[in-house]
């Protein structure tokens, strides 16, 4: 497919907290051949983002010009869970987001808080993660997981083949492959080559995000895309909702 270009599934506008209008995401994304998608953030637990079903509702009106449309809902949040069927279909394609675990006792572990709670051990902070994560695929009515190795800052310098124990990356990608959602190979969280071949060998399909809120980022793939091709993953099969489909099919 000599025309084929990249789609960025995932890029933040100003209806959230994204810098460049959505045409300017779009045409951000076209300056370096890539097809860009409008995916702002659908939670009452972001501040700059679509707050309530009736912003859903202005925000798809806004960007329904667009080839690409979507929106990133965090798990923790109720929202997705009180939009009508209709209002999830005015999407091409949806985002779900482990922006926060909830601890057994209630209390949230943020993704942008700086330490983990005191007395909370890597392992007992894994161990919760990937259970949400199993969670979030068998709940949400998503097409993408997105960035798949967020974690929080305190153990973002870790390794991800240390802090990510295999058998924890099986279920991650048996979550997503149980649930047809595609694995996100993000250019601003990026995982470690090990998970994504994990992804691959399990059948699940990836999908190209920058995860883009400044111009600078909006549309940038070439890690992503160095990396899907580097396993062998033919690019046509790098997720597009208008071929490859989604759940609602
Ligand atoms: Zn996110
Ligand atoms: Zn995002």
């Amino acid at each position: 497919m000599s025309d084929w270009q990249p789609l960025d599934c995932h890029a933040h506008s100003t209806h959230s907290d994204g810098v460049l209008s959505p045409d300017d995401v779009i045409a951000t994304a076209a300056l370096r051949g890539v097809r860009g998608t409008v995916s702002d953030h659908a939670s009452r637990d972001v501040r700059f983002s679509l707050k309530s079903p009736a912003d859903i509702d202005a925000y798809a009106a806004a960007i329904a010009h667009l080839p690409y449309r979507s929106a990133e809902f965090c798990s923790h949040d109720s929202l997705w869970r009180d939009l009508t069927d209709a209002q999830l279909a005015r999407f091409t394609h949806r985002i779900g987001s482990l922006h926060a675990v909830r601890m057994p006792d209630d209390s949230l572990v943020r993704m942008f808080q700086k330490t983990l709670p005191a007395g909370l051990t890597q392992r007992a902070y894994m161990a919760q993660h990937v259970a949400l994560v199993e969670a979030l695929a068998d709940a949400m009515p998503i097409e993408i997981f997105a960035h798949p190795t967020l974690v929080p800052h305190e153990l973002r310098a870790i390794p991800g083949e240390e802090l990510w124990h295999e058998a924890d990356e099986e279920r991650l990608v048996e979550a997503l492959r149980r649930n047809g959602i595609c694995f996100e190979v993000s250019n601003r969280y990026r995982a470690h080559p090990r998970l994504v071949q994990r992804a691959v060998d399990h059948g699940v399909r990836l999908s190209l995000g920058s995860d883009g809120h400044q111009p600078e980022q909006v549309g940038n793939l070439t890690w992503s895309l160095e990396l899907t091709r580097s396993l062998g993953v033919a690019d046509s099969e790098l997720y597009d909702p208008l071929v490859h489909g989604t759940r609602r099919d």
